[in-house]
């Protein structure tokens, strides 16, 4: 307990001694030091005028009858307001024995009789003097320990010279250290911080220490019930007075209530109470984010703007609580769906795509999908929600299911301001609703014809592998010296039955994306290797069959398998089989590509690095993946005849290559010309309009008969 004295105007001394002469003696030299003055004859009554009248000094006489003065000294100590009391004790006995005595049991001071009066005033006012001094010391003290335990405040200190680290008890408890910790270093003081934090702490504060400066720091520790506080650690340096550092004191202060609020500020500020999802606000600021950052990489994003389908009458009917629990679930769903890694995540380039999901308010909901690849595919994003969302969900015992109505603006189709994206996906949403309900419209009308285009083909390709739709053409490819056929590449085709022939550029990348691709493949290698196997049947000369394979994901397509099996239902010569590949395969995951093209090789099939010179055309790759042949992009050689730095490329190429061994193939040789130019820069073989495009397999045959240009 604190003790406070209402302060008197004038000291009050308690003169306690059974000599009544001395006592009066006292009072009177007292008095003449401006001190009012009481007295009691014995121990016992001193003690009762001491707890009635509380004075500010006693003086006591040590040798009395029934009770002496040490025994009198000590019960003062211990009654109530006994705490601050200057006590001087007054005897005849001047021996070491007694002074020690007096102090043990907490007396201020001694005086031996004969008394000098004016000493004893003198004495008397310094003890008063000073009493008070340690009275104000005491009490502040007290009263900052008490104000830190309130506030949750420790301190600690370290001497600078000696380095001895010194921690007060509300520091320890809130620091989690045991009491034995009082003197510590530096690492048992950081111990409870968590990990994450401490390196950084721990330099801090080293480093502090070393150049002699405060620091501020927050970290977080974890208690013994295992749950975190979050700490604010400062402190500062103390001179002495020749300007020397010599204490760093520091203060540490729990302000994990400060952080609570702070985040539950945050969250009150920036997110939907009901659902947990973000609110209008945060959803405009990193809208204004995102166009910031797609400004500067050139990158498309999407927003979706959700209504969920006669919602309102779900609200009027069943009430405002399922209504809530309703807007809960779909939030749910909406999360899920989004953050589910599947076939939809290819759409966008690595990874998840990087969503944020709002609720503007009442049943509208918003969805920012950055890093699409395509803006087109949005759509799936919006497909798939449109399959989700209606679930039937049980609402207290109600089952309800619901729809929702998606519109989609793109940026920067559909504006570069966040306000105007968002208008223009709710004008989309508007009309999907007016086009039925639970659908999803884009913003621009063209885009919704190339999101039907895309999906209505990714379909179609499915359905095309079962009709048969897909034939293979065959180019010839040419040696160039003497002209003659040596192999064929295999180019797929689709019939379309309304839309008519589809060149392979238009649906291999959609195939790869659905993944697709894999089965196309498998029927591409299977059919390139019948056909070979027939004309050799047929006694044509024997030639190399080139065969595409998409480039993506490579080794995780059973590609090896496929082989395995189509040689053995083909029994084609594994030697006359050219996979073609493109770098982009090889920059993809390294190990496993190095493993399957290994095993390709293993099985003795050729490959080449096809569109050589577009990509990264990079020398590591021709070293350290075994390539047999590089085909030169037809694009070099289009115009290798009027621009030099084309022609400057190639012979780097071909010189590149034929040092490492390489067969080199140019593509796309088109005139006379450009057939003399490959030839004599030293190209092995060649392909192109120049001597056949690509034919049926019937055409082929006539080729293949003549056996030569
Ligand atoms: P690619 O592998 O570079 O195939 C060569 C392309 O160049 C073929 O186009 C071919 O018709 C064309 N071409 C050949 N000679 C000339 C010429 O002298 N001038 C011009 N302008 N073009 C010439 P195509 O058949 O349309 O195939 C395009 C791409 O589609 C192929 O490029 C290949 O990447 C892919 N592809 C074709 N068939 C398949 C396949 O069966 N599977 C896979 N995965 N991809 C295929
Ligand atoms: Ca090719
Ligand atoms: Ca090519």
């Amino acid at each position: 307990m604190i003790y406070t004295d209402k302060r008197r105007q004038t000291p009050l001394a308690l003169i306690v001694d059974d000599d009544a002469s001395l006592r009066m003696v006292m009072v009177a030299a007292l008095k003449k030091f401006g001190l009012d003055a009481i007295e009691a004859d014995s121990g016992s009554s001193g003690i009762e005028v001491f707890k009635s009248e509380n004075p500010d000094i006693v003086l006591l006489d040590v040798v009395m009858p029934e009770m002496d003065g040490f025994e009198v000294c000590k019960l003062i100590r211990q009654s109530p307001g006994g705490t601050y009391t200057q006590i001087l004790m007054v005897t005849g006995l001047e021996d070491t024995e007694s002074t020690k005595k007096a102090f043990d049991v907490g007396a201020n001071g001694f005086v031996t009789k004969p008394l000098s009066l004016v000493m004893l005033g003198y004495r008397v006012q310094y003890m008063l003097r000073a009493g008070h001094a340690f009275r104000e010391l005491d009490i502040s003290k007290r009263r900052l320990a008490k104000t830190q335990e309130l506030a949750r405040i420790g301190n600690w200190q370290v001497d600078l010279r000696s380095s001895e680290f010194y921690c007060s008890p509300e520091a320890l408890s809130l620091l989690e250290l045991s009491s034995t910790d009082n003197y510590m270093v530096l690492d048992a003081f950081i111990r409870s911080i968590l990990d994450q934090d401490k390196r950084r702490v721990k330099n801090a504060l080293g480093k502090a220490l070393q150049t002699k400066k405060g620091t501020t720091l927050e970290y977080q520790i974890r208690d013994i019930e295992g749950s975190q506080r979050y700490i604010l650690n400062k402190s500062e340096i103390v001179f002495d007075a020749q300007a020397q550092p010599i204490l760093m004191l520091g203060i540490v202060q729990d302000i994990s209530p400060l952080k609570k609020a702070e985040k539950e500020i945050r969250f009150l500020a920036f997110y939907d109470g009901l659902t947990g999802l973000a609110n209008r606000m945060l959803f405009m600021d990193r809208l204004d984010q995102a166009i910031v950052s797609a400004k500067r990489n050139k990158k498309y994003f999407a927003l979706l703007f959700l209504d969920l389908d006669n919602f309102k009458q779900i609200n009027d009917t069943l009430g405002h609580h399922i209504g809530d629990l309703l807007l809960k679930k779909v939030a749910e769903s909406i999360t899920k769906s989004i953050r589910r890694s599947d076939s939809a995540t290819r759409l966008v380039k690595e990874g998840e795509p990087d969503s944020l999901i709002a609720r503007l308010g009442g049943d509208e909901f918003t969805i920012l999908v950055t890093d699409l690849k395509d803006p087109e595919y949005a759509a799936l994003i919006a497909e798939r929600l449109i399959k989700v969302i209606p679930v039937v969900y049980d609402l207290a015992g109600n089952d309800v299911s619901i729809t929702t109505s998606i519109g989609i603006s793109v940026f920067p189709t559909d504006g570069n301001k966040a306000d105007t994206l968002l208008k223009n996906a709710d004008t989309a949403m508007y009309h999907a609703k007016k086009g039925g309900k639970n659908t999803y419209q884009f913003f621009m009308d063209s885009m919704n014809k190339a999101a039907l285009e895309r999906f209505s083909m990714d379909r179609d390709i499915k359905k095309a592998l079962q009709n048969n739709e897909f034939v293979l053409y065959y180019q010839p490819q040419v040696n160039l010296s003497d002209r003659k056929i040596v192999g064929a590449e295999a180019l797929i085709r689709w019939h379309h039955p309304l839309r008519g022939m589809i060149p392979p550029d238009k649906f291999i990348p959609i195939a790869e994306e659905s993944g697709i691709i894999i089965e196309i493949n498998r029927w591409v290698f299977l059919t390139a290797c019948q056909q070979a196997k027939q004309w050799f049947k047929q006694g044509l000369c024997p030639i190399r069959m080139a065969i595409n394979l998409s480039g993506y994901k490579l080794a995780s397509q059973k590609i090896i398998e496929t082989i395995e099996t189509v040689l053995q239902q083909t029994k084609f010569a594994a030697q006359n089989i050219e996979i073609e590949i493109t770098e982009n395969v090889l920059m993809q995951d390294t190990k496993a590509t190095v493993s399957t093209l290994s095993k390709i090789k293993d099985l003795e099939l050729k490959i080449a690095l096809d569109d050589f010179g577009t990509g990264y055309s990079s020398l590591s790759y021709l070293t350290s993946f075994p390539v047999d042949t590089i085909k030169i992009d037809r694009s070099f050689v289009m115009d290798c005849t009027s621009k030099s730095n084309n022609l400057v490329i190639i012979k780097a190429i071909i010189a590149m290559g034929h040092s490492l061994g390489k067969k080199i193939v140019a593509e796309g040789i088109e005139t006379e010309e450009q057939y003399h130019l490959m030839k004599d820069l030293g190209c092995d073989e060649c392909q192109g309009y120049y001597f056949s495009r690509p034919v049926p397999p019937d055409e082929f045959i006539k080729l293949l008969t003549r056996g030569s240009f």
